[in-house]
């Protein structure tokens, strides 16, 4: 439905200047977030979404420097009359430091990142990706009868390749450890996996990174979907991650994004975290929308729907206007 909604107002949104909709919504700072900017689609991620290549995302940087200006300080309110745009990259891929930051710094953006601290120096693989490179050995090679039967007993469904790879897709946080099992029977190694692609950052990347003027944030530990999650294990990953980036990379802001989404995030959440660090801002990914908690910042998933940022930003603009005459623009929690 979210797509069908979002595709059918993008074909309309070339229709609508960017200056009238910064200027109908008097919404004056986008916060923008992506994963990966890269020509070749790793194999742990090619299986779970599109990979923006370096010149559409220069293309979509030179739009956004059209319209505004850079900024790595959280601007709401603004009495300037400046129109602003908030950069961010999560889950720490290598390619933050090798393609993202000289295209940033041709184009004298600074943007903070976020990183997961438990994938730190490829120390650990995040579940998705293990999914994406099962489905990449199912779908380019030969698996015979006697494995489909026992990859199909694992995931408990129908043993047809299609079947087990639908499945695969499905596998959440909780039941991760399936993974690793299938993994054996098709004789992947993720620890070899690692020490081959170092899909992630160094702690060395890091500090270079700051040192050139990004920000640092943290993305939880592994990477759960918080709401399968129990509140304490939340305030557990929140916690630790922020604790050990801030302590690893000195850092004096007190940034989260959470992992996913921060849908069905309670109250109580936001209250505990709230008093444990002082001056915080926490992330979801709602898009342009404000949220009930004022330091939890919603962004807008440029890759979500594979299209331009022009596109992706206007398209969101005309769905915030269209939900504030509802009055659906103000994330509500319990
Ligand atoms: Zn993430």
């Amino acid at each position: 439905m979210k797509k069908i909604i979002f595709h059918s107002i993008s074909i309309i949104s070339y229709l609508f200047p960017t200056k009238l909709l910064i200027h109908l919504s008097r919404v004056r700072t986008v916060f923008l977030f992506y994963h990966l900017i890269s020509n070749n689609a790793p194999i742990h991620i090619k299986n779970l979404y599109s990979v923006r290549t370096e010149r559409k995302f220069r293309n979509d940087l030179k739009f956004l420097l059209k319209h505004f200006q850079y900024t790595t300080e959280i601007i709401r309110h603004n009495s300037s009359k400046k129109n602003y745009f908030h950069l961010s990259f999560d889950d720490g891929l290598k390619e933050c430091f090798e393609i993202i930051e000289p295209i940033l710094n041709e184009n004298q953006i600074k943007a903070v990142f976020f990183i997961n601290s438990g994938f730190i120096d490829n120390k650990d693989l995040f579940y998705k990706y293990k999914v994406s490179i099962i489905i990449e050995k199912l779908k380019t090679e030969k698996i015979n009868k006697q494995n489909i039967s026992h990859l199909s007993e694992i995931l408990e469904c129908k043993t047809k390749l299609k079947t087990v790879i639908q499945s695969v897709q499905t596998i959440n946080f909780k039941n991760k450890y399936k993974l690793d099992r299938i993994s054996e029977y098709l004789k992947i190694n993720f620890i070899d996996y690692l020490k081959q692609y170092e899909p992630y950052l160094t702690t060395n990347q890091i500090i270079k990174l700051k040192e050139k003027g990004h920000k640092i944030g943290a993305h939880s530990i592994n990477h759960p979907e918080y709401f399968e999650i129990i509140e304490e294990e939340q305030i557990k990953q929140t916690t630790e991650s922020l604790n050990e980036i801030k302590q690893q990379f000195d850092s004096e802001d007190n940034l989260f994004a959470f992992p996913f989404t921060d849908n069905l995030i309670k109250i109580s959440f936001f209250e505990k975290i709230n008093r444990n660090f002082k001056n915080i801002y926490t992330f979801g990914t709602a898009g342009i929308k404000y949220d009930q908690i004022k330091n939890n910042i919603q962004r807008i998933p440029v890759e979500m729907f594979n299209k331009s940022a022009k596109t992706t930003i206007k398209t969101q603009y005309i769905l915030y206007i269209l939900k504030k005459i509802f009055n659906r623009h103000l994330i509500k929690r319990k």
